[in-house]
């Protein structure tokens, strides 16, 4: 079978593209022509924005076949130089179509209430710009803003920069044998290395060569937080935190509720996994080091890329035929580009087409943990399916706050499906410890962990102070220590995990991630016990896309995020499967916690 994806999907020939994009700029200056400075009544707002509809979505796919083309292969010029001549292209006429919306700002209130009242496919993108004008300042300070707009990137660019292009590191030497180190060798392989000496080796590599740069990174970091808490008050806002979640439309009250709850009821159940994970493999003293490892590190079940899409088919036949239609499509149309070859991007991602189908990409190794990582994209891709037939092209993509429910609801699937067929003992603890070790891991303790971090660093500048590395390394070791507790040993430089994510340079996005799942999990819990009045919920969730908030949307899927139940329910589950884990080691290897 063919392994790479099938961008003639999106366009059948390159010609076809390039006439389209020449449609395209003829079509917007047309739109120009018809609609610059003249968006001051509700009806021509209205118009406007339905106009514009028909052609947004084209830019997308031009966009998407030059780009696409490039993550899987950065190592062919041609490709990056077409990519590069269409991104000019499309700046410029984003340029062009700037005046949408800072003309839709300036129109009178009352033209904008009654736009609203019109609106159809366009709703929400202008209840949102509504409420955005509530934050507006005088047009000229905004022209300003505008101009200065890629200065507020810097810090950005420079953590990446420092990161990508200056960070070097040594190879590392253990027992006589080097190693090559880097950061994306660190964070894939080494952190979750089964031998202990080159594990710890490698941390020590790791964190001494971050430490060299710490102050540089803590300074753009700085800036960054600073600017937010700057723009916070320029724009009337309460305070930095009323700012980051405005866009969110998420409470205050609902973000603390979930680091709090979070950090205070789920350190339990992570401690006893930390224990098993020491007595397992008979470390003396378990470090921070070490929490990454698996359960059991020689069982590594295979799979090909044909029997993955048995597995995920059947798997997801839970959510009907449309969903298993989906997923068959997927395969035999291409959609996945599975292959493994230099120069493509590494990670998994999905981008969708517009009401036609997406795109994943990964690096397919022939593990059972590759299936899980196609079922999470599809998951996306059923998403972009079930939404952007329900969905204007405004309304189609779902709230960051839950961006992540429908992939991880898939993996859990998955999950339950691989337990519900396979007695194997230490084939179902390898489900388990994966659930535990990818899935809630990174949702639940990496990236909250990151979040309480965040709060902390944003209620310092909020109260008008600022940040560098001896704080924001206090900062980030006792809040390690306040999780693990006696779990764990923090190592020297594990503070400096404050440096690895590109996340905090994007506001309060790392929370979000323990939001989707606990949606997710609770969804999936209700899927099972009820079947299909609760398949028929999920894929309304899924269909309402980001029409709604995320409250009204986590309700439409049976879970209501305005209470501490599911996500306390969400944590016993955890430990529900801690507990699985720990019986099953029991049983197959003697080992008693
Ligand atoms: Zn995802």
């Amino acid at each position: 079978m063919q392994e790479t994806w099938d961008l003639s999907l999106i366009f059948a020939e390159e010609s076809q593209m390039w006439e389209a994009l020449e449609k395209l700029k003829a079509d917007v200056k047309a739109f120009v022509e018809t609609y610059a400075g003249k968006l001051t009544t509700a009806e021509k707002i209205v118009a406007c924005l339905d106009e514009q509809e028909a052609f947004l979505p084209t830019m997308g796919n031009i966009w998407s076949y030059t780009g696409l083309a490039v993550e899987a292969d950065y190592t062919d010029n041609a490709l990056r130089e077409r990519n590069e001549k269409i991104g000019d292209e499309m700046t410029r006429l984003y340029k062009e179509l700037a005046f949408v919306d800072s003309e839709i700002l300036l129109a009178p209130a009352e033209e904008l209430e009654a736009a609203v009242k019109l609106a159809k496919g366009c709703r929400v993108y202008l209840e949102n710009l509504l409420a955005k004008k509530a934050h507006m300042l005088s047009p000229e300070t905004e022209k300003v803003l505008a101009a200065l707009g890629r200065s507020f990137e810097v810090p950005y660019e420079v953590y990446n920069t420092l990161k990508l292009a200056d960070i070097a590191f040594d190879p590392i030497t253990v027992d006589g044998k080097e190693y090559p180190m880097g950061y994306s060798l660190y964070e894939d392989d080494y952190e979750l290395e089964a031998d202990p000496a080159v594990r710890r080796a490698a941390f020590r590599a790791f964190y001494d060569t971050l430490k060299k740069y710490e102050n540089t990174t803590a300074a753009a970091y700085n800036a960054c937080v600073t600017q937010e808490k700057v723009m916070s008050e320029l724009r009337g806002h309460k305070d930095v935190f009323d700012y980051l979640l405005f866009e969110q439309k998420v409470t205050r009250e609902m973000y603390d509720r979930q680091i709090d709850v979070i950090t205070e009821r789920l350190a339990p159940h992570m401690r006893r996994y930390a224990k098993l994970l020491q007595k397992k493999h008979g470390l003396a003293k378990m470090t921070f080091a070490d929490l990454k490892i698996a359960v059991d590190p020689e069982y590594d079940p295979r799979v090909t890329i044909k029997e993955s899409q048995r597995y995920v088919h059947d798997a997801l036949s839970i959510l009907g035929a449309d969903y298993t239609d989906m997923v068959d499509r997927a395969y035999r149309e291409r959609w996945i580009d599975f292959a493994k070859n230099i120069g493509k991007s590494t990670g998994g991602f999905c981008s969708g087409i517009y009401r036609q189908n997406s795109f994943i990409l990964l690096n397919w190794n022939d593990r059972m943990s590759d299936v899980f990582t196609v079922a999470h994209e599809l998951g996306h891709a059923g998403q972009s399916m079930y939404g952007d037939a329900a969905q204007s092209y405004y309304d189609c993509d779902p709230t960051m706050y839950l961006v992540e429910a429908p992939s991880t609801m898939n993996e859990l699937l998955l999950a339950n499906y691989l337990l519900e067929t396979n007695e194997d003992k230490r084939f179902r603890r390898w489900v388990l410890s994966s659930l535990i070790s990818n899935t809630y891991y990174h949702n639940f303790v990496t990236h909250l962990r990151e979040a309480w971090y965040q709060r902390e660093v944003y209620k310092i500048i909020d109260a008008g102070g600022s940040v560098n590395a001896d704080i924001l390394s206090d900062i980030f070791r006792k809040n390690l220590e306040l999780f693990w507790g006696d779990a764990a040993e923090i190592p020297e430089g594990a503070e400096l995990t404050w440096m690895r994510q590109p996340h905090y340079y994007m506001g309060l996005y790392p929370y979000t991630y323990s939001a989707g799942l606990t949606v997710a999990t609770q969804a999936m819990l209700r899927i099972r016990k009820e079947g299909a009045p609760a398949v028929a919920d999920w894929k309304s969730f899924l269909a309402a896309g980001g029409s709604k908030t995320p409250l009204e949307l986590a309700k439409l899927a049976g879970v209501d995020i305005g209470t501490d139940g599911p996500l306390n329910a969400t944590i016993d589950y955890i430990g529900s499967l801690i507990d699985e884990i720990i019986r099953l080691t029991e049983e197959i290897d003697g080992i008693r916690l």
